[in-house]
């Protein structure tokens, strides 16, 4: 197949831009001019009609199997209140049997007046018969009525366990909210969707990533069920995406499945699990984040940390052992420091021929990485480069956060908080992403974010515009970037010949268009290893 008459930007290490590109056997087997083409007999031809074409672009950190279970659940992400969720959950609680247990996502009271949390109380009178479970926005705390604490075993006994809280009023007694480790508490009781809804799902997810532009993810924790639905899908040939999954350190039928049976394949390396997810902390939004120093706006509290350093440093060494690589959630500045700590000790074990000194071991690469990497303290910030450790970072967590994150933080963070060009500055890469569903999926409003550091609407806040990254920085962090993070840049990543042919013509050119615009560019036509899987041409 020909694709002809396009602006197509290939981000090769020469920025070449050309007009054609040849698709053969799912690869590009050319690119340049049209001229220098010899059509083999037959062999079709599209006209781009002078539109932008982009490599394949990637979420570094999305969530699929969340994005998937959303389906199967209540949707409560931009209600501006605890009653407006509340009377959600009581439509719903209408319409489902006595008893049947009722799971949603997505309320975030900093969105609510007062920015308090919500409590069981109103779920309570929402729906009395039902036990219910919100799970916050960032998924590190969930909001149960007493109905689910009960089937939990949850009372002013429970005690908080280990790098999780249990909200409590005044007398002890849990208000519902459970932050970080100990929504297990619950999500232990909850049913879990059967394999055809889960399939479905799925499915469905995909079709709202392939929507905005995305032709693959890097699944930031997947657990057995969502893997073996990939595996279903993909062996039918039926799962028009790319998934670098990391199974879900947290889950310990996931762990267990990740050292036994170590890295693995599916498909024509659409699916691959090449990675393990750990959880040093919590989040910002919930104070879970772990700080050197304590919140601003709470001085009694630096944050959780989810796993015991050692315990990091141990489950880190085993996964990369294993030949995985590890992926460290940390948001926190003690997290980040901890987890270069633990990563740092890992690496040097792997070279102690040369004494202990960290170097390079030949064949040896394992480009872990840390996800967020969302406040960073000074002395951090080179050392992703000179570990070979990754920042993966999510553009439109900064304009999501930009709003309240000075409170938390205060003045003397700042210059460490989502620290693009600092890093950059460093020769490290940054993988790019969205968290998605904390953050919409469209690769193009986290190009937005990381070019203008702007929200989408209203005026620029102008919070620490120096940390900008140019357009082809923005563009690389989801595309070239992120394959070398998954170790697949020799076969994605840029439209250079002999890589697949993922590639997205767009509705308008992010390097030429106002800035202003960028959010607003949409997929035309997307392939995957040369196969259509979007096509919106008129
Ligand atoms: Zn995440």
């Amino acid at each position: 197949m020909i694709l002809s008459n396009g602006r197509i930007y290939t981000i090769d290490a020469r920025d070449r831009i050309v007009d054609t590109l040849v698709v053969r056997d799912g690869r590009v087997a050319f690119a340049g001019r049209r001229r220098d083409v010899n059509p083999t007999p037959g062999e079709p031809e599209i006209d781009l009609g002078g539109r932008a074409v982009l490599p394949g672009l990637v979420d570094a950190h999305g969530h699929l199997m969340h994005l998937a279970r959303l389906r199967l659940t209540l949707d409560v992400a931009g209600l501006p209140s605890e009653a407006a969720c509340a009377e959600r959950v009581a439509a719903r609680a209408a319409n489902a049997s006595k008893g049947q247990w009722i799971a949603g996502r997505g309320w975030d009271q900093n969105r609510w007046p007062g920015a308090l949390f919500p409590a069981r109380a109103s779920l309570d009178r929402a729906a009395p018969d039902h036990p219910v479970s919100l799970v916050r926005i960032d998924g590190h705390a969930i909001w149960a009525n007493s109905a689910a604490l009960r089937a939990a075993g949850i009372d002013r006994h429970t005690p908080d366990p280990p790098g999780g809280r249990l909200e409590r009023d005044a007398r002890g007694k849990p208000t519902g909210v459970l932050i970080d480790t100990a929504q297990e508490l619950v999500r232990r009781v909850e049913p879990r969707p059967g394999t055809a809804q889960m399939e479905e799902a799925v499915l469905s997810a995909i079709a709202d990533c392939l929507a905005v532009g995305l032709t693959g993810v890097h699944e930031m924790g997947a657990d057995l069920d969502a893997l073996a639905a990939y595996r279903q899908l993909v062996t039918a040939g039926g799962f028009p995406f790319r998934n670098h999954v990391a199974l879900k350190g947290a889950d310990p039928a996931a762990w267990q499945r990740a050292l036994e049976e170590g890295p693995a394949v599916f498909g024509d390396g659409r699916l691959v699990v090449g990675a393990v997810k750990l959880m040093a902390d919590g989040a910002l939004g919930s104070r879970g984040a772990a700080m050197h120093a304590p919140y601003c706006d709470d001085p009694a509290n630096r944050g959780l940390l989810l796993l015991p350093p050692d315990e990091l440093e141990d489950r880190a060494r085993a996964a990369a052992g294993r030949g995985f690589q590890v992926c460290v959630h940390a948001i926190g500045d003690r997290a980040n420091t901890l987890v270069l700590d633990a990563l740092e000790a890992v690496l040097r074990g792997r070279s102690s021929a040369t004494g202990g000194r960290l170097a390079p071991v030949p064949g040896m690469d394992p480009r872990h990485r840390v996800e967020h990497a969302q406040i960073l303290a000074e002395p951090d910030i080179p050392r992703f480069q000179t570990l070979g450790v990754l920042p993966s970072m999510q553009p439109t967590h900064c304009t999501s956060d930009m709003p309240w994150a000075d409170a938390r933080l205060g003045v003397d963070r700042l210059p460490g908080a989502y620290a693009w060009r600092s890093l950059l500055r460093t020769g490290t890469v940054i993988a790019g992403g969205s968290d998605f569903p904390v953050e919409l999926p469209n690769p193009f409003h986290g190009i937005h974010a990381a070019i203008t550091r702007r929200p989408l609407a209203g005026p620029d806040p102008g919070w620490q515009p120096e940390q900008r990254m140019t357009r082809g920085e923005a563009v690389r962090a989801f595309t070239a970037w992120n394959a070398y993070a998954a170790h697949r840049e020799s076969e994605l990543g840029t439209l250079e010949p002999g890589k697949w042919a993922d590639l997205v013509v767009c509705s308008a050119d992010v390097f030429e268009c106002a800035e202003m615009d960028i959010a607003t560019i949409a997929p035309v036509l997307t392939m995957i290893a040369g196969e259509v899987v979007l096509d919106r041409r008129v």
